[in-house]
């Protein structure tokens, strides 16, 4: 990745502060960096401690700023902790992308109560306390952008998951009550909506050379989408270039949903 420097006055989030939860790996980590390269000093959220610091390296050696957060999405206490922490070094947050998501891919009838209740943890109820804890220093900090990350399977039906599809699902309307309840404080929440992207989640399903070919055949585009992809259309929400978007669903899918 370039040299990321000259960008920290200039660039697209320059004097923002953003916590992404997921940040280790993924698209966390790729939009960490790139949301660095563009000025924003960034919160690197995870529950994978070494991987986490990996991130915060990569900035550092690129000239950026970042500060790795030890946070269990799911755990209110972790939550106010890690707020706590940003108000402390940093003493504003401008933006929080709730990233941090478990794959499920089970179909209704073998998701254990175990299964679901994991999925939900992480992935809904995860999406909720990063949107009640962040929005306090938010507030304080003169309003924000707050970015959730759903999933295609949050529009439409997921033909082999069940848990996973009620999370995302559950985040797309959430990401919508949470618009309306916090524009009187200048805080804009939109959610973001990726079909199969090239991560380490997906990594069994695109291995297995049927299951991609039935993949891509359903994908206009007919491609796996790179996580710089989602991270370039994360970024302009947190950016203020979406300064009137609030309780929009943007879809980033190689046109899978518009069949
Ligand atoms: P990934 O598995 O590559 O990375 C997920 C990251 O979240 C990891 O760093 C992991 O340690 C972290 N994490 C997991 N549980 C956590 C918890 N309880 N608290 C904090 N961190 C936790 O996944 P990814 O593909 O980068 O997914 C990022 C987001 O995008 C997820 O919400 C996922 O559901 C969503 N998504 C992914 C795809 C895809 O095809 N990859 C498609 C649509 C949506």
């Amino acid at each position: 990745m370039a040299a990321i420097q000259h960008n920290k006055t200039r660039g697209m989030l320059s004097g923002k502060v953003v916590l992404i939860t997921g940040a280790a790996r993924g698209m966390g980590s790729v939009e960490a960096q790139l949301f660095a390269r563009e000025g924003a000093t960034v919160v690197v959220a995870d529950v994978d401690e070494s991987q986490g610091e990996l991130t915060v390296q990569n900035i550092s050696q690129l000239g950026g700023t970042a500060m790795f957060v030890l946070l269990d999405v799911s755990s209110e206490q972790d939550w106010i902790e890690a707020i706590k922490k940003v108000d402390l070094q940093f003493g504003r947050l401008d933006g929080l992308v709730n990233n941090a998501g478990v794959f499920s891919d089970s179909k209704i009838k073998d998701t254990s109560v175990e299964e679901w209740d994991r999925t939900i943890a992480v992935n809904a109820r995860g999406t909720f306390l990063g949107l009640k804890h962040s929005t306090v220093l938010m507030q304080q900090s003169g309003g924000g952008s707050i970015v959730n990350i759903s999933s295609t399977v949050g529009l439409v039906g997921g033909p082999f998951e069940g848990a996973y599809t009620a999370s995302k699902g559950a985040v797309r309307l959430l990401t919508k009550a949470a618009a309306l309840q916090y524009a009187k404080y200048n805080i804009r929440v939109n959610s973001v909506h990726p079909h199969i992207t090239a991560t380490d989640m997906v990594a069994s399903l695109l291995d297995d050379p049927d299951t991609l070919d039935r993949l891509l055949s359903k994908i206009p585009l007919r491609r796996i989408a790179q996580p710089e992809e989602i991270a370039k259309v994360v970024m302009f929400l947190i950016s203020d270039e979406a300064s009137y978007m609030t309780g929009s669903e943007v879809v980033v899918d190689g046109g899978y949903t518009a069949q």
